[in-house]
C-alpha cells in the first residue's frame, strides 16, 4: 500500500484565493487589507519566511508593509515601532518575524501588539481566546493543520489524535483545537520527557509530528492506514542540492508512506498552509475594521 499524499499547496490556494475575493470586497468598499512584517537582523530562513508573506500578500491584493530593522535594534526601538503599528488606522495586522535577536524578548514584544492586529494568534490573549472558545485570531501553523484534516474528510470525531511537541507556536495549541467539538478528537501530547514515544505514536489515528527533529518518525512508529501530518522543516546538508541543503520533515517519509493512509509532504505540506491562514486572519482583520467604521 502507498499512502495517499496530501496536497497542502492546492488546499492553500483555495483558502487564498477565497482571501483574495474578501479583499476585492472589502477594497471596492474603500478599505485596504494591510499586514506589517517586521524582520529583525537577516537569519535566511526568516528571510525566505518574510518573502514567501509578502508575496502571498501582493496575490491577494492586500498590502505589505514591509519593515527590515538591522540585527542591532533594541528592545525599545521594537517597543516603540510595535506601538507605532498598533496606533496607525491603516494597518490590519502586525506580524513580526520571530525568532529575534537574542537581546530582545519576545514575550515583551509579542504581548505588545493590540490583540486585534495580532494575526499571529501568538499573544496571550489570543490564545486565552482560542481555550474559552471566543472569537479571536488563531495561530496560523496549528489553524492550518485543522483546515487540511477537514479539507482532506479526514474523520477526526472520536479519532485518537498524537501530537508530538508542545510548544506554544505549534504543539499546545494544536492539542487545544483538536479537542473543540467541530474537531472532537481525543488528544495525546508527546514531548521529550516522554518516556516510549513510539508506543505512544503506534496507537494514533492521526500522528502530528512537530519536534523540529530529522527522521524522528520512522515507519516502524506508525500504525498501519494512519493519517500522518509532518509538520516539522528541517534543513539536512546535502552537498547533491543546489544550495548544499534540502528541507525535510520530521517523518521518514519514504518509510511512512508504505504504512500510512494519507501523507503530507515537506516541503508542500502544512508549510504553504501556514501562510494561507495568515492571509485569511489579515482579510478577517480588516473586515472587522470596515465593520467599525
Ligand atoms: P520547538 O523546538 O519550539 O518545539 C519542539 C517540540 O518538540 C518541543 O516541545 C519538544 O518537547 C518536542 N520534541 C523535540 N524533540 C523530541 C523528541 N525527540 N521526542 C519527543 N518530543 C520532542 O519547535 P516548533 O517551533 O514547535 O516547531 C516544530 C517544527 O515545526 C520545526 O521543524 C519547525 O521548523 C516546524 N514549523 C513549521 C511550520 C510550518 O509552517 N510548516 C511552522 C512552525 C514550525
Amino acid at each position: 500500500m502507498s499512502a495517499g499524499i496530501i496536497d497542502g499547496k492546492a488546499i492553500a490556494l483555495r483558502v487564498r484565493e477565497d482571501a483574495a475575493v474578501r479583499t476585492a470586497a472589502l477594497k471596492a468598499a474603500g478599505v485596504e487589507p494591510c499586514l506589517a512584517v517586521v524582520l529583525v537582523g537577516e537569519d535566511p530562513a526568516s528571510l525566505s519566511y518574510v518573502t514567501g508573506k509578502e508575496k502571498a500578500l501582493a496575490e491577494a491584493g492586500m498590502a505589505g508593509r514591509d519593515i527590515r530593522l538591522p540585527a542591532s535594534t533594541t528592545e525599545t526601538e521594537l517597543l516603540d515601532l510595535v506601538a507605532r503599528l498598533n496606533a496607525d488606522p491603516s494597518v490590519d495586522g502586525i506580524l513580526v518575524q520571530l525568532p529575534l535577536p537574542k537581546h530582545i524578548r519576545e514575550d515583551r514584544v509579542i504581548v505588545a501588539i493590540d490583540p486585534a492586529k495580532d494575526v499571529d494568534g501568538f499573544h496571550p490573549v489570543s490564545i486565552g481566546n482560542m481555550v474559552i472558545g471566543r472569537p479571536g485570531f488563531l495561530p496560523c501553523t496549528p489553524h492550518g493543520v485543522v483546515v487540511l484534516l477537514k479539507e482532506m474528510q479526514v474523520k477526526t470525531d472520536g479519532a485518537h489524535i498524537v501530537v508530538v511537541g508542545r510548544s506554544n507556536i505549534v504543539g499546545k495549541p494544536l492539542a487545544n483545537l483538536l479537542t473543540r467539538r467541530d474537531v472532537n478528537a481525543t488528544v495525546t501530547v508527546c514531548h521529550t520527557g516522554t518516556k516510549d514515544l513510539a508506543e505512544h505514536t503506534r496507537r494514533a489515528d492521526i500522528l502530528i509530528a512537530a519536534a523540529g527533529k530529522p527522521r524522528l518518525v520512522s515507519g516502524d512508529m506508525i500504525r498501519p492506514g494512519a493519517v500522518v501530518i509532518d509538520v516539522g522543516v528541517n534543513r539536512v546538508e546535502d552537498p547533491t542540492a543546489k544550495k548544499g541543503y534540502r528541507l525535510v520533515g520530521d517523518v521518514d517519509f519514504e518509510a511512512a508512506k508504505e504504512t500510512a493512509s494519507l501523507i503530507t509532504p515537506v516541503p508542500g505540506g502544512v508549510g504553504p498552509m501556514t501562510i494561507a491562514m495568515l492571509m485569511r486572519n489579515v482579510v478577517e482583520s480588516a473586515e472587522n475594521r470596515s465593520s467599525r467604521a
